[in-house]
């Protein structure tokens, strides 16, 4: 079984559990980036100085705007890759 000590994927959802995008770290030496999804747009560093003190986004589905507390995603991220048996959770992300 493969070591995943270290990475993970924070899957982002709408509060109508639409995807609207994904944190996440590849390999342990990788920063930690956000991919808001292929027809959205690239993949990019995070959390960014405009990420602070809110990370938002939108949902396309929706047509509303979506955030959380930056700290509050770090904080989540931060668990699953300590959690070497889970490589991949779900966080809702409130309407702003
Ligand atoms: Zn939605």
């Amino acid at each position: 079984m493969a070591n995943h000590e270290g990475i993970g994927t924070l899957k982002l959802e709408c509060p109508q559990m639409h995807p609207v995008g994904k944190i996440l770290k590849e390999a342990p030496h990788h920063q930690i980036s956000y991919d808001p999804g292929a027809q959205v747009g690239p993949r990019r560093f995070w959390p960014d100085e405009d990420d602070q003190p809110q990370f938002k986004t939108r949902c396309r589905q929706c047509d509303k705007p979506v955030g959380e507390a930056t700290t509050a995603l770090q904080d989540k991220f931060r668990d699953l890759v300590l959690n070497a048996s889970e490589i991949s959770e779900i966080a809702t992300l409130p309407f702003v």
